[in-house]
């Protein structure tokens, strides 16, 4: 019966349908992977910059430290000792040239200190992207890339199977066909399930189903389809529900 002929299209057509969307996601999935990639290689540039900082914040306590010591000592001199007012000329130079490179490895320090935060946020940022990055690669379905090339492979095989059964079908039926898979996303047949369509679940008029049971009795090819008056899919017995 033609009726059958259009339910076989469907399962041929959403199987389809689905294939391209498998193939939809594997490509979100690889993109999504190659992202995941890019920010581990960003953090480990990062995380080797913040032990660099570290390096150089021990170097410069250190200095600070013998500055600060020398600082000390040069002023401790100056308090006790007797000394000729040239020498106590030089101490102060001294001083004054020790307190300003203190200024200035100080300055450093808190150059270091501030890059070295921003290198912090940078990879806290990166973690949570890698983290969001993995969460949505785990929600899509994974698949390697040979089943992935054998679903691409098999797709225009299966859509020339259908462009060969829907010319293969009365036009009137082919065009209603058409036009209702566009509407329906590819589903423009619903079944008939105890007197109610499987689609809408609507239960049938008492003429629908009358046309229904009429148009299997006159079995073969009757090209009248029968239709959900609610939602205006074609209506399928199913092959069960006759026998
Ligand atoms: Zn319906």
């Amino acid at each position: 019966m033609l009726i059958d002929k259009l339910w076989e299209l469907q399962e041929l057509q959403l199987d389809y349908r689905q294939k391209e969307r498998l193939l939809q996601e594997l490509d979100i999935s690889s993109s999504l992977s190659h992202k995941i990639d890019e920010t581990q290689e960003q953090l480990a540039a990062l995380r080797g910059q913040l032990e660099t900082f570290r390096v150089d914040e021990a170097k410069i306590s250190e200095k600070l430290d013998d500055l600060s010591a020398k600082v000390h000592e040069a002023g401790a001199k100056l308090g006790k000792e007797e000394m000729s007012e040239d020498k106590v000329q030089k101490l102060e130079e001294k001083m004054k040239k020790l307190t300003l490179e203190k200024e200035k490895v100080e300055d450093a320090q808190g150059k270091n200190f501030h890059d070295r935060q921003d290198v912090e946020d940078q990879i806290r940022a990166s973690e949570l992207l890698a983290e969001k990055l993995r969460k949505e690669l785990e929600s899509i379905p994974q698949s390697d890339e040979a089943s992935r090339a054998t679903v691409k492979k098999s797709l225009p095989t299966l859509r020339k199977e259908i462009e060969n059964r829907k010319s293969k079908l009365p036009l009137k039926a082919k065009l209603i066909f058409e036009s209702l898979s566009e509407k329906f996303s590819g589903a423009p047949v619903a079944k008939a399930v105890s007197s109610t369509c499987d689609y809408c679940h609507v239960r049938l008029s008492q003429k629908t189903l009358f046309g229904l049971r009429n148009a299997e009795g006159s079995g073969g090819d009757a090209e009248e389809l029968i239709r959900c008056e609610i939602c205006g899919k074609i209506l399928y017995a199913g092959t069960k529900d006759r026998e």
